[in-house]
């Protein structure tokens, strides 16, 4: 299987020791499953690499927007990792789940007034600061208030990670940071020096999604300590944090590449380490900011069957309860996903058929050409594996569809951690 939190026992689907046809009975589909012990695991990989990388103080922060709700922050904090957010809502739900706000990091290329103002009264633990205006804006807002706001300043180091166009983040062209290239990024820097109320403590870059070329990694870090040592020439200041972002990427199905992300960690913090020597820079301590690769292998989506349409001649579609809905990113990017019939995985799969959703849209695919067994019918459960980043989070309320529940498994045992959105839910704010 793609991982191993997920098994066939006696001719059903088992996910995180949990048998999933016993799940789907007793929340109703379409249903997240989220494995806990999978994402504790995945936090541990990244804390134990960061605490022995040589580079003192590093730490791993999790890209809340991959699946933001309360429990994943509990989650998080127990695990010792920091917190990316970018939203004034992310950050409510950190604060209200009780996550230590001194180890969140605000995102974003676009914080309004509003939301300067909500993240420091919430005390948010650094700005990673996109553009000049911001560095304005929070300046004198952080004046206003007496405080002083640690900061970071992103940078776009000019780098393309060759993966998806659509999440490519660290070419000179993007909307995010401002770029070394231009000389836009040293200005940047003098501008944040000159504020009396920010502190600048390091830079920030994030090239891409679903890297797994650990090539990237060396060059975003070359990029950014040549940088570094540009900044302690031109200003006399030396950063004392690099954060290269998140990116690792994930296996969606068998075949697909693969990185050994703990291996990449140290052989990166090892190249930092030899490169701010030959730089005559002191060493910065690492962040990274995995999203995916912490909750994506820890979830699952199952749906019901509703119909089965094979156009004579033409081709087939097999429609489940849920969809772009509750999963846009085949729709978004044509993501390729793993698809298994949840209650009869064991049956030869012979009957290609498009897996749709129920949406008034024809873009509306969960993923195109999968397999199932020839007998699939209404009353199935069907499992699409790897979904447990950016499917939640990107889920919509297209067509007045409620979003499902989120189960957290561990070890076989089950509880809610979202509750499914009731039809009420949907009228909640429609005043007339
Ligand atoms: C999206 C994002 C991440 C996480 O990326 P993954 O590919 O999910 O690991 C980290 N940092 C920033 C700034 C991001 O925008």
């Amino acid at each position: 299987m793609l991982y191993d939190n997920i098994e066939i026992k006696d001719g059903e689907l088992c996910f995180g020791g949990a048998r999933v046809l016993n799940l789907a009975e007793k929340y109703g589909t379409p249903l997240y499953l989220a494995d806990e012990r999978k994402i504790r695991e995945n936090c541990r990989k990244y804390k134990s690499a960061l605490d022995s990388c040589g580079l003192p103080g590093s730490s791993a922060i999790y890209a809340s927007k991959a699946c933001s709700f309360a429990g994943i922050y509990k989650i998080i904090a127990e695990e010792g990792l920091g917190a990316d957010v970018v939203s004034s809502g992310e950050i409510y739900t950190a604060k209200k789940a009780g996550f230590p706000m001194e180890r969140a990091y605000f995102q974003g290329n676009n914080k309004t007034d509003e939301d300067i103002n909500f993240a420091l009264d919430c005390g948010v633990g650094y700005f990673v600061c996109d553009n000049f205006e911001e560095i304005e804006a929070l300046d004198k807002i952080a004046g206003k208030r007496g405080v002083r706001q640690k900061i970071l300043l992103r940078v776009t180091p000019g780098i393309d990670p060759h993966t998806y166009a659509e999440v490519a983040t660290g070419k000179v062209d993007s909307k995010f940071g401002v770029a070394i290239e231009t000389g836009q990024a040293i200005e940047a820097v003098k501008l944040a020096l000159s504020k009396k109320n920010l502190e600048l403590e390091g830079i920030h870059c994030h090239v891409g999604s679903m890297v797994f070329d650990s090539e990237v990694f060396f060059k975003a870090a070359a990029v950014m300590l040549g940088f570094a040592a540009e900044i302690k020439k031109v200003c006399g200041f030396e950063i004392k944090i690099l954060d290269l972002g998140g990116g690792y990427g994930v296996k969606y199905y068998d075949g697909q590449g693969e990185i050994d992300i703990e291996e990449n960690i140290a052989s990166v913090a090892e190249y930092i380490l030899k490169k701010a020597k030959e730089l005559e820079i002191s060493a910065p301590s690492l962040r990274l900011e995995p999203g995916r690769s912490i909750v994506a292998d820890a979830g699952i989506t199952v749906y019901t069957v509703g119909s089965v349409k094979k156009i004579t001649g033409y081709k087939n579609y097999v429609s489940v309860d849920g969809g772009m809905t509750d999963n846009p990113r085949y729709a978004l990017y044509g993501s390729k996903y793993t698809v298994l019939t949840a209650n009869k995985p064991e049956e030869p799969a012979n009957l290609v058929a498009d897996l749709v959703g129920r949406c008034c849209e024809s873009g509306d695919i969960i993923q195109p050409e999968v397999k199932f067994p020839e007998s699939i019918e209404r009353g199935d459960l069907v499992a699409v594996l790897t979904t447990g980043a950016y499917n939640y989070s990107m889920a919509s309320n297209y067509n007045r569809i409620p979003r499902p529940p989120i189960v957290l498994v561990d070890g076989g045992k089950d509880r809610l951690a979202v509750r499914r959105e009731s039809l009420d839910d949907l009228i909640l704010n429609d005043i007339i």
